[in-house]
């Protein structure tokens, strides 16, 4: 069987001892295994950050674009192969396949052309500086300038390649190298892209390393100009937050964690507008895309009371067109989940859920199409109606990270259903679908607080957007509270995270020809 290896200190290395075995979640079939036993995280660590950082900082902002291209081109034009790498790894669909391979090369494209903006600098100066004496002349400005440390991406299973493509973007153009950790069970898929990215030979040496397999003790290597990007489970994420190494180097550390995002439909959309319509569409697709598996999925669907009963039926009726099934067959809609933990794990949130529930669709036992019987982590998609939402506790605090979400009615005013989003306690995204101007002005100002993302969807954008389940690198993605507190992404917000913001004080023209700036 295929033993993955990790790319450190410029070669690639293979763990030793008893190894994590990676399957296809639609057969149970062992696919590949990986270990990290062994491997000289230290010298990975200092490998990277000598010479990766160097070589990063020494380019501009353009230079560094010209490797992002690279690397989106290396993933686009291998897009076939990775697709069948998804498909066989990660229990995706062909469709959910190419929304994780093709969101990886998409965001890496949009942060070259970003690169191509920012030009020939290597550091980013904010805004037009301040005055800070009587006269012009003590002048102060704020710079971005890139840490000196190495930035350790650790990614969740369920988009291996956008987590890679996200992350690489923000840190490459910032000017920091990275060490990629994929998770465990869906690696292959960010194996093949580490491949394919050392393959292109435009990074510089040290600029990327991936650890292929469980992270060992790779966290005591962390030192204080490093950065830690998080994505994965809340719990996981506490334990970084008080991780030794982190807390005393002050680490900086962004986590991306749970989040029980919502979908509100307003008091003023009728059945059968195209805004009714488009809100149907984006739950459907939220509850079935990547079986669920999306930390941007919605998991609470408010309705107005007298609106719920059209909605259960019609959202019953859109669901039981879903085919759940062995993605590598034609029509097959809804995967299996990633790994036997998470249909365990989600097999029990529903149960506890349906506490607090009943059951519109999903209750019964599902029976997946192409795969040998007894095997495969499949759940039937499952659609719930919550009379009670001020009783409920599950329903606003339990990620159900499959294809799950409930209807919950509220009386139609925009700050109760605010106040029932919010026990949610941190999002990353609430969509709301309404054309009317009041309710969205309330809606903005109640759920901001809560969330990194509010998607407004109105009949006047139904023909354009990608719903509130995507994430676009022009806006910001993380979420406060329970999401984790983290954010990135957000066009040039995002390499933010890899650069340290600092206040420079002097002459102004001291300081306009040290950052070649033109006066006005
Ligand atoms: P997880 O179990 O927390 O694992 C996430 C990552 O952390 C994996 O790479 C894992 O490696 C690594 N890890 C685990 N323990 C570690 C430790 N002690 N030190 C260093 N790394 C460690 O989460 P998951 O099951 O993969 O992901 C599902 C969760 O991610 C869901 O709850 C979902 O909401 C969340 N998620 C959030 C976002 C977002 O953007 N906010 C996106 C996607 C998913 P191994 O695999 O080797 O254990």
């Amino acid at each position: 069987m295929e033993r993955l290896e990790s790319y450190v200190s410029s070669g690639w290395a293979r763990g030793a001892g008893k190894p994590s075995v990676l399957v296809n979640p639609a057969t149970e079939e062992p696919l590949a295994e990986a270990s990290t036993l062994g491997i000289d995280f230290a010298r990975a660590f200092a490998h990277a950050r000598s010479f990766g950082g160097k070589a990063l900082r020494s380019l501009t902002f353009a230079e560094r674009g010209d490797i992002l291209r690279a690397l989106s081109r290396a993933i686009h034009t291998q897009r076939d192969a990775l697709i069948e790498v998804a498909i066989a790894n990660g229990g995706n669909t062909r469709s959910d396949a190419k929304f994780d391979i093709d969101g990886a090369s998409g965001t890496l494209a949009y942060y070259a052309d970003l690169g191509k903006q920012l030009g020939g600098s290597k550091f980013v100066v904010e805004g037009d500086g301040i005055q800070l004496g009587r006269s012009p002349r003590w002048f102060g400005y704020h710079a971005l300038v890139p840490r000196h440390g190495v930035a350790l991406h650790i990614n969740a299973f369920n988009f291996p390649a956008w987590g890679i493509g996200e992350k690489v973007a923000c840190a490459v153009l910032a000017g920091m190298p990275v060490i990629v950790k994929p998770a465990t069970s869906t690696a292959l898929l960010a194996c093949r892209i580490a491949k394919l990215f050392v393959d292109a030979n435009v990074l510089p040496e040290g600029a990327f390393s991936l650890i292929a397999g469980p992270p060992g003790n790779m966290l005591d290597h962390l030192a204080e100009q490093d950065v830690v990007a998080f994505t994965g489970s809340a719990d996981t994420g506490a334990r970084l937050r008080a991780h030794a190494a982190i807390v005393r180097g002050s680490v900086r550390l962004n986590i991306e964690a749970d989040s029980l995002n919502s979908a509100t439909l307003g008091p003023d959309v009728s059945a059968g507008s195209d805004t009714y319509r488009m809100f149907l569409r984006e739950v459907t697709r939220d509850i079935t895309q990547k079986a669920g598996q999306k930390c941007t999925a919605i998991r609470r669907i408010f309705v107005p009371q007298s609106m719920v009963n059209d909605v259960r039926d019609e959202l019953a009726a859109m669901l039981s067109d879903a085919h759940v099934g062995n993605p590598a067959l034609d029509g097959v809609t809804v995967g299996p989940l990633a790994t036997a933990d998470q249909l365990r794990d989600i097999r029990a949130g529903i149960e506890k859920l349906a506490v607090e529930a009943s059951f519109v669709v999903g209750d019964q036992v599902v029976a997946p199409s192409g795969v040998p019987e007894g095997k495969g982590y499949f759940v039937a998609p499952a659609l719930l109606h919550c009379t009670d939402a001020d009783a409920a506790s599950a329903v606003h605090e339990h990620e159900v990270f499959g294809p799950c979400a409930t209807i919950v009615p509220y009386d139609g005013s925009a700050p109760r259903v605010v106040d029932l989003v919010a026990r949610g306690k941190g999002m990353l995204v609430a969509s709301v679908y309404s054309d009317d101007r009041a309710f969205v002005t309330e809606m903005v100002m109640g759920l901001a607080p809560y969330h990194g993302r509010l998607y407004f969807g109105s009949e006047k954008i139904a023909d354009q957007t990608a719903g509130p389940g995507t994430v676009l690198p022009q806006s910001v993605h993380g979420g406060p509270g329970r999401a984790g507190g983290g954010e990135e992404l957000g066009g040039q917000r995002g390499i933010a995270l890899y650069s340290q913001r600092v206040a420079i004080q002097g002459a102004r023209p001291v300081l306009d020809a040290v950052f070649e700036l033109k006066r006005a």
